[in-house]
Parts: C-alpha cells; sequence; structure tokens
C-alpha cells in the first residue's frame, strides 16, 4: 500500500519537498497556515545565491543540486525562472569570506572580472550566472503543478507534530519560523529583511554589493532593492526611513534608477538557525527540514534530496 505523507509548510521549502516525492507513488498532503501570496518565501528577491549556509559544507551539494534544478525550468516560459548574470563586488578594505563563498560556485559559472571591469574603490568582482526566480510566478506555478500531480493542500494551524501520527506514515516539517513553538527549537531565529521596490527596467544585470551591504535585482514585477539584515526582530514591516536608506544606496551606485517609479516596499523574516535542520528525529518517522535562513531558494530542492532520500529509508524499513 501506498505510504501517506503529511508535510508541514506550503513555502519552497514544503513545496520542493513535494515536488520531488510527487511521481514515487506516495499519498502526500500539505498543511499550513498560510499559502503563496501570504508567506516568507513570496517576499524573496529570489536570486540562488548562498547566504548563512557558508560555513556547513553540506550546503555546497544541497546548493549545487537546486542550482541545477532551476536551471532546468528554465525550459518552461511558465515558471517565471531565468539565468542572469549576477555582478558581486567587493570594496577595497571590506572584509568579504571569499574563498568560503567560491566554494559554492558551480562548475563554469563563474568569471573573475578583469581590473578594466570595475568601478573606483572596487578591489575585486565577480561575474556569476545564477537562477533568478520570480517568486510571483514560480510559487503558483508550483503549486498548480503539484495540485496537478494529486498532492492535497489543507489549511490548517499545527499545534503538535504528533497529532499527524494516526493516518500518515510519514511528516515532514517544513514550517520555517513556526518550528519554534513546534519544536521548541530556540536556536531557530527571525532575521527581518527589508526591501524598496522600483518599477521594472530591461536589461540590467543582478549586483550585490559588500559595502553597505546593498543588492539590486530587477526582476518582471519590480527592481528588488535590498535589504536589510536585522536579527530578532518579530513584525514584518518596513520603516520608512530605512526604505529612503536603501534607495539612497542604490542611487549612488545606479544613479540611472532614480528615472524608475517608487513602486512600493516589503519587508520578511528569514528563518535563520546556525544550521538547517534537515533530519530524521530520533525514534521517530518525522523529518526535519527548516532554518534556511538567507538561502531557502538556494537551498530547497538540494534539501528535499535529502529529504526524499531519508523517506524512501524510512518506506523500506516500514514495508
Ligand atoms: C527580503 C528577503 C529576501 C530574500 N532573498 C532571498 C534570495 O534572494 N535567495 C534565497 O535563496 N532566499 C532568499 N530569502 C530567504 C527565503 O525567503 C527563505 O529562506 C525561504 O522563503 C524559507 O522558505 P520556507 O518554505 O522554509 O518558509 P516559509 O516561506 O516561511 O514557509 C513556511 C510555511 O510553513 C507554514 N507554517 C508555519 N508554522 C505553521 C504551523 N504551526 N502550522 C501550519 N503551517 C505552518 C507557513 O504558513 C508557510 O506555509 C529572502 C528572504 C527575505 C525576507
Amino acid at each position: 500500500m501506498s505510504k501517506n505523507i503529511a508535510i508541514i509548510g506550503a513555502g519552497i521549502s514544503g513545496m520542493s519537498t513535494a515536488y520531488l516525492l510527487k511521481d514515487k507513488g506516495y499519498n502526500i498532503t500539505i498543511y499550513a497556515k498560510a499559502f503563496s501570496p501570504n508567506i516568507t518565501s513570496n517576499k524573496a528577491a529570489a536570486f540562488w545565491f548562498p547566504y548563512h549556509i557558508r560555513n556547513d559544507k553540506r550546503g555546497i551539494e544541497w546548493c549545487n543540486i537546486s542550482y541545477n534544478f532551476y536551471k532546468s525550468f528554465t525550459a518552461i516560459p511558465e515558471a517565471g525562472i531565468s539565468m542572469q548574470h549576477l555582478i558581486k563586488v567587493l570594496r577595497e578594505n571590506v572584509e568579504d569570506k571569499e574563498p568560503v563563498w567560491i566554494d559554492f560556485m558551480p562548475a563554469g559559472s563563474l568569471r573573475v572580472m578583469e581590473q578594466t571591469e570595475l568601478q573606483p574603490g572596487v578591489a575585486r568582482g565577480y561575474d556569476i550566472t545564477v537562477p533568478l526566480i520570480e517568486t510571483q510566478i514560480f510559487l503558483p506555478y508550483l503549486q498548480q503543478q503539484l495540485k496537478h500531480s494529486g498532492v492535497t493542500f489543507i489549511e490548517k494551524d499545527v499545534d503538535d507534530l504528533n497529532e499527524f501520527a494516526n493516518g500518515f506514515d510519514i511528516v515532514v516539517n517544513c514550517s520555517a519560523l513556526g518550528s519554534r513553538k513546534l519544536c521548541n527549537d530556540e536556536a531557530l531565529i527571525p532575521v527581518r529583511g527589508q526591501v524598496a521596490l522600483l518599477s521594472p527596467k530591461e536589461s540590467m544585470n543582478l549586483y550585490i554589493d559588500n559595502e553597505k551591504p546593498m543588492y539590486v535585482v530587477p526582476r518582471k514585477d519590480a527592481i528588488i532593492v535590498g535589504g536589510t539584515y536585522e536579527e530578532r526582530v518579530e513584525t514584518d514591516t518596513t520603516e520608512p526611513q530605512t526604505i529612503e536608506r536603501l534607495l539612497k544606496n542604490a542611487y549612488e551606485i545606479f544613479p540611472e534608477l532614480k528615472q524608475q517609479e517608487v513602486i512600493g516596499n516589503w519587508a520578511g523574516l528569514r528563518p535563520y538557525r546556525p544550521e538547517v535542520r534537515l533530519e530524521r528525529e530520533k525514534g521517530t518517522n518525522i523529518i526535519h527540514n527548516y532554518g534556511h535562513g538567507g538561502s531557502g531558494f538556494t537551498l530547497s530542492f538540494g534539501c528535499a534530496e535529502t529529504v526524499k532520500n531519508l523517506v524512501e529509508e524510512i518506506s523500506k524499513e516500514n514495508s
């Protein structure tokens, strides 16, 4: 008999997990208290780049697997994913743990820029080819694909993961910050990110600068100008003075952006944990997959692959 799997959480972690399990003959139900667009995953910029994971070597494989998944989605125009150039600059006298993030770059994705290509004050520059995920397109697309494959979505505020013990063979916990309560996990904290939105503009590269720090992400719906890093802030609201500062930083480097209309702003709470929790809880059939911080998209399909292997292990034990 096919196994019943409950996935808690309908963000990128829960949905990428369901996506990799959907054709394996399981009955899958996703339970979540909120769905796209009312979740953190919709607030991501969202480009592929390792952040918050650089000290965890497991992340290299997870990032690489995700990179290749997103690359394969570029063949499907309605998925809203494209490969783009990301220009990452390191300012003189600003420390950056360069070798660490370079280890995460897939083969052939990175070019060290020539000195002649760099602006004054920039010590080094990298031109990296990365997937850009239009969250406003990709998340509804993923949800539709899952529904078409027979995955059921149920709105529910879950109080206790053990409530699925009857009726489900395996539970996968992808509840991000919800795990603070569900698992009493004090290592998990919110890190607020505020961003400003400018009207969209064609032919612009993605850009990250380690000085402010500042990033500019040109998407179809907006140019996202970010972003703040505010540990333990619990409210996902923006502050006018912060949004002004983000824009001022961006205008200093790209004066042409002043021509774009300011069309809004938003804030989201990154589910940060010193290490992603991806493991089977001892003595149970519960698998945890949460705490992806500022890299939820970058890690998603790679982590989902590890979850799939754990699910298959449990299935074999119980068959
Ligand atoms: C401003 C900003 C920019 C970012 N940019 C990037 C980027 O460029 N690249 C990148 O890779 N990442 C980026 N991120 C990080 C990324 O958004 C997150 O890591 C990712 O969205 C986490 O996904 P998730 O599915 O784990 O969590 P979420 O999207 O938060 O989903 C959690 C799900 O669990 C559900 N849930 C929680 N508790 C319960 C409960 N008790 N019962 C039922 N359901 C529950 C929620 O309703 C939701 O459905 C950014 C984040 C922010 C804020």
